[in-house]
Order: C-alpha cells, then structure tokens, then sequence
C-alpha cells in the first residue's frame, strides 16, 4: 500500500481511488504545478486534502464561498484532520484557535477567502506559517468570461510567485478558453500537469418528458422520493413560489430560492438544505455555487434549461457522494419558444447568438433523443460510451417511426401559409378543421388542407415538438412565434433525407422508474441508520452528511457490520469516525438484526432458510481470503438470498445471479457451490 492509499483509508475510510485521482495526489504530491479537471461529484477535494497530510508544512486552501470552507473544515476536523479557515464568517475566538493551531505547527489545512489576498499582512503570514501550496478551488472564478468571476482570483498568480510553491487548481469547467485562461492567470503560462477526467457520472439516472400536466409530473416525481433532498429548477421566480407552495401542501419541506428574494433568507434556505436531510429546495439558477451538498438524490427540471451546458451542470449536483441519483427534465414547445426568445432578445453580437442557439439545439436534441440519453450527451463533449443502461430511454426503448411524411406535410403547410402561423392554426389545417381563421384566410383550400387527417391533433402537436427539437422549424420572435423552416429542413423537404421520430413520447413516459436506494429487505435498517444520524447532526448542529454520507449508510444497510472491526471496513468510515460514531451505529444495525434478517425470515421454514445461514457462515469465514490477510469483502443479504433461493450450479450462473462482480466470485464463489451443492 503506497502512503497515499494507507491515508485514504485511515482518514477518509476510502477503499479506493476514484477514477483519476491517484494520479493527481501523486503529482500533487510530488510538488508539481497541476490543473484537475473533474466533472463535479469527482472528488476533488481530496486531491489536494491528502497531499496536504504527506509532507510538512500548511496548505493553502483558495475557494470562493465562505460556506463552502466552512463545511469542508468542518468535515475535516470530523475526519481527524487539523484544518481551519480565516474568513470573514470566523468568531474572534475560532480566528484565535486557527491562530495558534498555526503557531504550534499543527495546522495542515487553511483555508482563506481570495478578498483576504487583497490585505497587506497575508503574504508575511503565508511565509511565517511555512506555506508549502497552494490549492486553488473553483479555479474558474479567475476567467472574467464566465459568470463566477471574482475578480480576487486574480491575485493569486502573484501569490503564487512571491511565495515561490507550487500550486494546484480544480475545477469542473473544461471549455479550451477558461483552461487557457486559468493556465494564463494561475501558472504565468507555464502549462502545468494537466489532468482532464471523463465527463460521465454514471449513477445519475437521466430522464426527460415531455410537459403534459407539468405541475403533476413534477409533484408525482417528488412524492416517488418522499423523504430525500431534492432541487426543482424552475424558469422563473415566481414559478419557485408556487411550485414550493404545492411541494409543502401535497406534504414535502419545501422553500422556494430565487435572486430576488432578500439576501438573508436566501442564506437561510441554503443553510437549511445543507444541514437537512430531505429538503427540496425549489429554484432558480441562482441555487448553485453556494451549494456543496453530496447527498442531493434527485434533480428535476420544471422548465428546459438554457443549453446543454447548464443541464449538464445542474443535473451534475445529484448524487456527489456517488450512489444512486436521479434526474427529471420537463419541455415542451413553449420553452423551446421561451429559450429561443431569448437568445433572439439578448445583446450578444450575431456570432454569439449563433453559438448559443447550437447549444440550445444539443438540448433539444438531447430531449428528444431517439436512443440512449447518455451516450448522446457524452458525445456531444466528445466521448464515445456504449449504451448506459441507467436512463429512461435504455430502461424503456421508445417506439420510433418515419417521420419523414408526416414532417415534409408539416414544413408544406408552414410553407403555403407563407410562414406566418404557429402550431395551432398549423395543425388545423393539417388535420382539415374549419375554424373562423382557417375560412378567413382561405386555408380550407389550400392543397395541403387535410393532408394530415390520418393522424390526430395529439401526435401532429408531438411532431411540432419534435420539429423543433431537430431545429427544422424556429419560432419567429418578431411574428408572435410563428414558425420558420430552417435551412435543415430543406433536405427533408426536397426528399433526400428521411427522419425518425418518437410516437407519442407522453404516452409512455406516463410512469416514471423509481430506483430504490436498497433493497426491500433493508429499508427499515437503511431508515433506523438515518434517523440516527439526524439525531447525532443535530445534536452536534453538524450538516447530516457531515457524519456520514448516503453512500456510507447504504452500505451499512446491506452489509450489516456486527464488530467495530467490521465497521471499518465501511466505505467512508475512517478512524476518526469510527472512533466518535461507530458505536452509536452498531447499536442501531444489532437493534435491527435480533428481529432477524427480513432476508432470512423470507426463507424461514424452508430449505432456503438453511442454505442461506450455511452461505452467510461460509462469508464470514472468508471475508479476509483463505488465509485472513485479505481485502474485507462481503456480498449483501439480498444478493444471498437470491442465491439460496435460484440454487445456481456453476461459476457462470452464480455470477449472472448474484451480480457479485469478479473479486467477490473468486473468494467466495466455490465455497458457495460446494454449499448449494450438497444443500
Ligand atoms: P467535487 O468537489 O469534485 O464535486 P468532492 O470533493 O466534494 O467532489 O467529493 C464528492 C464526494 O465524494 C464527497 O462526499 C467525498 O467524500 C466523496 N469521495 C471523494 N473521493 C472518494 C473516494 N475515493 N471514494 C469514495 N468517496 C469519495
Ligand atoms: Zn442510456
């Protein structure tokens, strides 16, 4: 075990790396100049936070948000680790505290607001104090481009070189000209070590529909999650309101959060969402950057958002702590309007405005996607992925049809009726309805009149949807949003492109998939262990996950420690907490266990029963390998009872039903058959 993993594990009660950040605590480590760029929920804190613990001296730590600092030194310090922060938030006596935690050199974490570089004495500090490096969070804030500038983020080049330490920068936002910048700005363009990890964060379900009654579909998500955190992101403000207001009346703690509200009770609600375990939180945009909540479970979208960009950073809030997260996004034709506008609307120069409308257009291509959602968003940042099997589109297959009739008829009505109408009078020609407006311009004798009568309003209303969603027609700003055909249109309609399109996709987005964090059996465990962690955060007026996160409950849950030995071989329990909780959550599982396992009871009486005591007796034995030196491994009650229950023969089936992955089969698969085979 190298140093680095042996701190992983006793600090932060980690098993193993995540994907990439191995390589960027080595190069951290070893003193180099390094940019991480990480999607969110990648685990950049560590990055820096462990190198901090190798070697001497102090790190810096520069993030934007005094909250933010808060919380993590506040985790740190729950961890074991000797961290703190100067920010403007501090008493007098937690600035003393930090104070003399740096006299006495104990001190390896500081954490510092960028307005505190402004001020003559930090540099003197920074030099007494041993500084070793510095650690730039949201490294972003420094391109004056992008909406978090702040324009402190500029001092930290000539920290940096006054200081003469390496620095490391993190950040989510991997554009070529924000990288360019922070490489310009924070490494005087010297091009550092850079690390860019994939975008993928695979335990996000993705899920869109298509708006039909927007207000239930968004109330009927929320109530299959009753009980865990969730942010609703609405389009306006006056949106978040009502929508909140339906969340609190159908039983939810809801609040609405928006930039118009007054700047303390927008502190409030996030400090609230933050400390709570299941509040939803229904906003604006403006609910992001102060956030660094790893337990979020669900994100729903009550409107589109503006570009795939922001849909990929919003929905990229859920489920940090890396266990199952789930996403919502509604459209429909008048966002697609809506966003349209207002990028018409805006100031930006013509270049701009064609930018941003291709952005738009991924979204809508994304919305309206034919195959995986995944892979479609992947490949749009340049990724190639196989088909995900976590979103709505791999759980369910929609059903596809030729498009290419019914889209040509559509773009002829547009056409003939000189480009002048929206969807509505549009579909009333299509389909051969007499209206007053229809008879008034003439249309009902029009060669395109009722050429749609094969197919209802319904479907033709999906098809305009669909037709913006391909960016075959736009709404014309300055024509009441009449539709215009676009120049992608015009192979269709000359017949040399074909075009597949969804049938109606309201239909069969009519139940959404809900994914249980656990199995049945333990969900009562799985809610006992949460309620003790409520209690305990309360107690110490600590954010829940402070304590522990979802991901480390969850597993305790399934895997059942019965020893403090056991408990430390829990994802997320290191020694530190071991130490000050792990007691309090033994009680809690063995409370639950002498009511004997649901799983168990299930096969009471039967041969089942016995298989699956003889399977358990026969992973407690092997949990460390033959030889007990091994790697802690267990496999979940469920998992073994549907083991016991299905009785496979071989290492193949055992596999396919246990889902047990290939360490977990190479040490207990043999033990296993032999059991089954004699049982
Ligand atoms: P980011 O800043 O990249 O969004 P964080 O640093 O906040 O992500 O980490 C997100 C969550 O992942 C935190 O709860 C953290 O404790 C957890 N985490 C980080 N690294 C690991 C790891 N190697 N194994 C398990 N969990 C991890
Ligand atoms: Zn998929």
């Amino acid at each position: 075990m190298t140093r680095a993993e042996e701190l992983l594990s006793s600090v932060f009660g980690f098993s193993a790396f995540r994907p990439g950040q191995a390589e960027i605590v080595a190069a951290v480590a070893a003193g180099q100049d390094t940019l991480a760029i990480m999607p969110t929920g990648g685990g950049k804190s560590l990055c820096f936070q462990l190198p901090a613990l190798m070697g001497g001296g102090v790190t810096v730590v520069i993030s934007p948000l005094i909250a933010l600092m808060r919380d993590q030194v506040r985790a740190l310090r729950e961890a074991g680790v000797d961290a703190g922060a100067l920010t403007s938030g501090n008493t007098d006596e937690e600035t003393e505290d930090v104070f003399a935690a740096l006299d006495e050199g104990r001190l390896r974490l500081l954490y510092m607001a960028p307005e505190r570089l402004a001020s003559g004495g930090t540099l003197s500090l920074l030099r007494r104090i041993g500084t070793r490096l510095i650690a730039v969070d949201e490294a972003h804030c420094v391109s004056q481009w992008g909406h978090d500038f702040r324009p402190d983020y500029l001092r930290i080049g000539d920290l940096k070189r006054a200081l003469g330490v390496p620095l490391a920068a993190f950040t989510a936002t991997a554009d070529e000209e924000t990288r360019a910048e922070i490489v310009a700005r924070l490494f005087d363009g010297q091009t550092p070590a850079t690390f860019l990890r994939g975008f993928d964060r695979p335990n996000i379900h993705l899920a869109f529909q298509a708006k039909e009654q927007p207000r239930h579909q968004i109330l009927a998500f929320a109530a299959a999650r009753k009980g865990q955190s969730g942010i609703v992101y609405c389009g306006t403000r006056a949106k978040t309101e009502t929508l909140a207001r339906a969340l609190a009346e159908a039983g939810h703690p809801a609040c609405a959060y928006h930039a118009g509200m007054e700047a303390e009770a927008r502190r409030e609600v996030e400090a609230r969402f933050q400390q709570e375990d299941g509040l939803i939180v229904v906003a604006t945009v403006a609910f992001g950057m102060g956030i660094d909540k790893p337990d979020i479970r669900w994100v729903a979208h009550a409107d589109l958002p503006k570009s795939i960009e922001a849909y990929y950073q919003e929905i990229g809030r859920a489920g940090r702590d890396g266990a199952a997260a789930e996403t919502l996004t509604l459209y429909g034709p008048d966002d697609i309007r809506f966003r349209r506008a207002q990028i018409d609307e805006g100031l930006a120069p013509a270049d701009r405005k064609a930018a941003d409308h291709a952005r738009l257009n991924a979204l809508l291509g994304l919305a309206e996607a034919t195959g995986c959602r995944r892979q479609r968003l992947l490949a749009y940042f340049g990724e190639a992925a196989e088909p995900c099997g976590n979103c709505d589109l791999c759980d369910r297959p929609p059903e596809l049809f030729d498009g290419t009739e019914a889209v040509r008829k559509a773009l002829s009505a547009i056409l003939r009726t000189g480009e002048s109408f929206g969807a509505g009078h549009l579909i009333d020609v299509l389909t051969g309805t007499v209206t007053g407006k229809v008879g008034e311009r003439g249309h009902d004798v029009l060669p395109t009149f009722g050429v749609g009568r094969d197919l209802p309003k319904t479907e033709w209303q999906a098809i305009f949807r669909q037709m913006m969603g391909h960016d075959l027609i736009r709404p014309d700003p300055e024509r009441h949003g009449a539709f215009r055909m676009t120049e992608a249109a015009r192979p269709i309609l000359r017949g040399e492109a074909a075009i597949t399109l969804r049938r109606d996709t309201i239909r069969a987005a009519a139940k959404p998939v809900v994914k249980a964090l656990v199995s049945e059996e333990d969900a009562p465990l799985l809610s006992a262990l949460k309620a003790k962690r409520r209690a305990l955060a309360e107690a110490a007026r600590l954010p829940a996950y402070v304590i522990f996160t979802d991901r480390t409950l969850i597993e305790m849950a399934e895997r059942r420690p019965r020893t403090l030995d056991d408990m430390a071989h829990i994802s997320g329990v290191g020694a530190k907490k071991l130490e000050s909780y792990g007691a309090a959550f033994l009680e809690v599982i063995a409370g639950e266990a002498a009511r004997i396992h649901p799983a168990r009871l299930r096969l009471a009486g039967r041969a089942a029963g016995t298989l699956f005591d003889r399977l358990m007796a026969a992973q407690a034995d092997l949990a460390r390998g033959e030889d007990g030196t091994g790697k802690y491994l267990s496999c979940t009650h469920a998992m073994l009872r549907r083991i016991a229950e299905t009785r496979p023969a071989t290492l193949a089936e055992l596999d396919r039903i246990g889902g047990m992955g290939s360490q977990k089969l190479d040490r207990f698969g043999v033990a296993f058959l032999d059991i089954l085979a004699d049982g």
